[in-house]
């Protein structure tokens, strides 16, 4: 199977941002030719968007909910493109989608998050589109599963696809957040730490599911360095057929983005380049005090096992383990550290305890046969 790969170019060579970076706008479904036609105005009037999005297939929970125009909606897309000279988009959910998105003429096709976890249905898709070099953004599945992200986007671009980038749309959790898709940054940063190359778009709407969470998600998103934001935007968000809470509309996209700070990767600024070296110096410093200590801590787990092992007792001790837990964290707030990261912190010491301690058991058992 190989590690995975990514054979692509780069987001620049064939998608130009109008704005500080790329700028996806438009209503979460097509509902109508002047819902369609006005929304689109509105988000070209502002020069800053790229690409125009629509859904015409919506994939829906419940039966009887909007499920989209289909093919008709496909022309009123052209008229968009026409009209305004905005790039656009919908989803495909299958070979029979894409097949009309291409006849049609839809400039970039973005694969939906209850497709990603299929795949079956990406495999589909895929073989739709060999032959063609049409851009294809591939969205997370809904479950928080890295490796089905990266496999959708392997069988995309195998297609020959080269024109690619993934769109962050939050996740489904066991546990309810105040969002309606968890972000769980991590994944994200999970996917560009393996594709440094892969251009990465985040979509707040989804992740937020109101408005008044949609900028804190955009912000964090900008701040982790995303190549772009996709926005739903309605002309009349409050009629919307679908996703309702979560579209603003043309002229609130506006005022959302004036009040985004975008910053920059780098600064050519002399001072700061030679101050931040120097702090990352401290840093380079402390991490190495950290993994001293944290080798000195493994010396004394494997003492510890031995231990237990000559007194026949157990490698979990389950009060021990919660005091430790309840003792770090307490001292982690008093040093102003989050309760939630000295958890983690501890966990994963426990884990590396009980690891080191099975294989000290394991390893003195077997010489005593
Ligand atoms: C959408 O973009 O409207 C949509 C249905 O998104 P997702 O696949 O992220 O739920
Ligand atoms: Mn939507």
């Amino acid at each position: 199977m190989g590690d995975p790969y990514l054979d692509i170019l780069p987001l620049h060579d064939w998608l130009a941002p109008r704005w500080k970076k790329l700028l996806i706008a438009g209503p979460c479904g097509a509902e109508s030719p002047d819902q369609v036609i006005q929304t689109a105005r509105g988000i070209a009037a502002s020069g800053k968007a790229s690409v125009f999005r629509a859904g015409v297939w919506k994939p829906r929970t419940r039966p009887g909910a909007f499920e989209g125009k289909g093919e008709e909606a496909l022309g009123w897309l052209q008229q968009v493109k026409k009209e305004t000279g905005l790039l656009t988009t919908v989803e495909v959910a299958n070979a029979q989608h894409t097949e009309l998105a291409l006849k049609y003429g839809v400039d970039i096709l973005w694969i939906g998050a209850r497709t990603t976890v299929n795949p079956f249905t990406v495999q589909e898709i895929a073989d739709a589109l060999s032959g063609t070099d049409i851009p294809v953004l591939v969205k997370n599945p809904v479950n928080p599963d890295l490796h089905l992200w990266i496999g959708a986007l392997e069988r995309i671009n195998r297609a020959g696809i080269k024109k690619l980038a993934a769109i962050h749309r939050g996740f489904s959790t066991a546990i309810p957040t105040q969002y309606r898709n968890a972000p769980l940054w991590e994944i994200p940063i999970g996917l560009k730490s393996q594709f440094p190359q892969l251009p990465v778009i985040c979509d707040p709407s989804h992740i937020a599911g109101k408005r008044e969470l949609l900028h804190d998600a955009a912000q964090r998103a900008l701040d982790l360095h995303f190549d772009g934001l996709m926005i739903e935007t309605h002309i009349h968000p409050d009629k919307a057929l679908s996703d309702a809470q979560q579209q603003i509309t043309p002229a609130q996209l506006e005022k959302f983005l004036d009040e985004l700070v975008v910053r920059e990767a780098v600064s050519d600024d002399r001072q700061f380049t030679h101050m931040l070296q120097t702090l990352r110096e401290v840093i380079d410093e402390i991490d190495d005090d950290l993994l001293r200590a944290l080798s000195r801590r493994m010396e004394i787990v494997e003492q510890i096992g031995e231990f237990k092992h000559e007194h026949n007792v157990t490698i979990l001790q389950i009060d021990r383990w919660l005091e430790i837990l309840s003792t770090r964290t307490a001292t982690g707030e008093k040093l102003g550290i989050d309760k939630d990261i000295v958890a983690e912190l501890c966990q994963l010491l426990h884990k590396a305890s009980i690891r080191r301690q099975t294989e000290i058991m394991k390893g003195l058992q077997e010489k005593s046969k």
